[in-house]
């Protein structure tokens, strides 16, 4: 399958992410993962994008365009993707649709996930990440089960990202109200969009991604079981 998470920063796209591409056959695609290992790696698409994003400020379209054009030619995605962070404006969208053509594939859904401002705020000046396994914590919502020492890999080295403050916050929101959120209306016109409630526990929001994942899957089934139908019955 490959689909899109969408939803404002904060509204817990990573997490679930993760937790879906270790549940089913798809690999995580975050382009705010790359453009921060492109800024590690020092060079200098990755300098001048770590300058905006420290400001909350959206990168380029054509820098994030090229980044995902190129992760999904990767031989793993062939199994299926789900796309954390990108499209973020309609004309990443539009590059979305002509690529995925040109490449033969095609998205089986996006995943709106619906998360109030306050909830949103919380989340993000509270995350931190082990910085060895990169697993996703936060400060009240989901702490190590023994403090300091990350539950996936045991190693105590953790750290929290540099837009990740009261400050950038509001600048990330807006940008997200203006220029992503009518990717909602763009991708319901395509009768792609399906939408869950993002503000319960981690556990309750991903089996409800399951749930509508598990249903776009069986009536794409059924569809193609119905056109072989009235192909060959
Ligand atoms: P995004 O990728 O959308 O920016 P993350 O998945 O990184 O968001 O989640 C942001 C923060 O909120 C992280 O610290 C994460 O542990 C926490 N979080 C994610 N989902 C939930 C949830 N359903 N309830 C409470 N906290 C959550
Ligand atoms: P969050 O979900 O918390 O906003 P991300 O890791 O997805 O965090 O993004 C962090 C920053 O990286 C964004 O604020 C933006 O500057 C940049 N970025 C990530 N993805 C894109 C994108 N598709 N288009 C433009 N900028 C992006
Ligand atoms: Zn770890």
């Amino acid at each position: 399958m490959n689909i899109i998470l969408l939803g404002a920063p904060g509204a817990g796209k990573g997490t679930q992410a993760k937790r879906l591409t270790s549940e089913r056959d798809m690999v995580q695609l975050s382009t705010g993962d790359m453009l921060r290992q492109s800024a590690e790696s020092g060079s200098q698409i990755g300098i001048d994008a770590k300058a905006l994003m420290d400001k909350g400020e959206l990168v380029s379209d054509a820098v994030v365009v090229d980044i995902i054009s190129r992760r999904i030619d990767q031989p793993d995605c062939a199994k299926g993707f789900a796309l954390d962070g990108f499209p973020r404006t309609l004309e990443q969208a539009a590059a979305l649709d002509v690529m995925l053509d040109e490449k033969n594939k095609s998205l089986d859904a996006v995943v709106e996930m619906r998360v109030d401002d306050v909830e949103m705020v919380a989340r993000i000046v509270g995350r931190f990440t082990c910085a060895n396994c990169g697993e996703g914590y936060h400060d009240r919502f989901k702490t190590p089960a023994v403090e300091g020492v990350c539950d996936v890999c045991g190693v105590s080295d953790f750290q929290r990202r540099a837009d990740d403050n009261a400050n950038t916050v509001t600048t990330r929101l807006m940008a997200y109200y203006k220029k992503t959120s009518p990717l909602i209306g763009y991708y319901f016109a395509k009768g792609k969009l399906v939408t869950v409630d993002g503000m319960g526990t981690i556990d309750e929001v991903t089996k409800s991604i399951s749930n509508v994942l598990d249903q776009v899957d069986g009536s794409a089934k059924s569809q193609s079981r119905g056109l072989l139908g009235s192909i060959f019955g």
